[in-house]
């Protein structure tokens, strides 16, 4: 690596790079046989309320189990899924796994109101023309309440989306499913934009919430995730964060107005059964 920096810029031989080739070649060619044979599997992130720490949900993220590799996280193999479009049988699959688990919870303890579900949706899935079908189709089966269903797109999915784009998201609103609007403030923020998509929720990136653990804070960054916050609930949106890491950033983030957050301060993703413990212990 020092080498490819320092030396010739046009050096042809990089064995690092020809190995990444071969193994994402190998990776995207595995990862039809790969969703037959199970080897997916989804690991389950708290989402707590920021006033009192309550679970409110979780977010589903999906790993790989590779017979090689070993335990592969989704940047590894989302982008080939994406490539290829073998991400919406996975995304199918992640969706309906997802809602069954959720109904499981709800099914064995709805004392504190329904736990919510959030599934990352890709652009490819976005597009896909059964996207609201697909999503029924779910519903129905798992017997998930839609207002349970949180599904998450990437704010640069939906830049300069045209009304043919947001129909699907629209009408699974009206569903009662909750859009949210995930990494948001990383990509061409528009802001005035947001009136116009059927979000519900706004994530607010872990660059944001990464910027709250300098000492003192900028009281730059402070004034903008304030800003955010009062736009996103003007606008009757919920504001959840991303990545907190630490107590110090949970606090100034409460104090900042934020509703619900996300990161390894409360949990590491992990097995479903952990949420349902999490909730017990909440209840009592
Ligand atoms: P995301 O939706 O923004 O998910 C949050 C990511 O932040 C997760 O990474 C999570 O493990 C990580 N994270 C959570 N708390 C913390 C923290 O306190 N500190 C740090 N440093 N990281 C934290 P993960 O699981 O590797 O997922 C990466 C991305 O892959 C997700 O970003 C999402 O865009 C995508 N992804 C995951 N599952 C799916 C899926 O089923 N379908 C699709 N289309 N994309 C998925
Ligand atoms: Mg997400
Ligand atoms: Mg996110
Ligand atoms: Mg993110």
């Amino acid at each position: 690596r020092a080498k490819a920096a320092g030396g010739n810029r046009f050096e042809r031989a990089d064995p690092e790079a020809d190995a990444r080739a071969i193994t994402r070649h190998g990776l995207t060619t595995a990862l039809p046989a790969a969703l037959d044979r199970g080897e997916f599997f989804i690991e389950y992130q708290p989402l707590v309320h920021l006033d009192d720490g309550s679970v409110h949900g979780a977010e589903a993220l999906v790993r790989w189990c590779h017979p090689q590799h070993g335990v592969l996280g989704p940047d590894r193999f989302i982008p080939l899924a994406e490539h290829t479009g073998l991400i919406v049988p996975l995304g199918r699959w992640v969706l309906q796994e997802a809602a069954r688990q959720a109904r499981f919870w709800n099914r064995n303890h709805a004392d504190g109101g329904p736990l919510r579900i959030n599934v990352n949706l890709s652009p490819t899935q976005l597009h896909h023309p059964n996207l609201v079908a697909d999503t029924v189709d779910v519903l129905e089966r798992s017997g998930l309440d839609p207002g349970a269903l949180c599904l998450e797109v990437t704010e640069s999915a939906l830049i300069g989306a045209d009304e043919d784009l947001l129909k699907p998201l629209r009408q699974l609103a009206e569903m009662g499913v909750d859009i949210a609007l995930d990494d948001f403030g990383t990509g061409y923020s528009n802001l005035a934009n947001l009136r116009r998509l059927p979000v519900s929720v706004l994530k607010l990136d872990r660059s944001f919430t990464q910027s709250m653990q300098q000492h003192p804070v900028d009281p730059v960054d402070l004034k903008i995730v304030e800003g955010i916050v009062s736009l996103a609930h003007s606008l009757e949106l919920t504001v959840t964060v991303e990545g907190v890491e630490t107590g110090a950033q949970a606090e100034q983030l409460r104090e900042l107005g934020c509703d619900t957050a996300q990161g390894w301060y409360y949990a590491r993703p992990g097995a479903p059964d952990r949420i349902h413990s999490l909730v017990l212990a909440d209840a009592v």
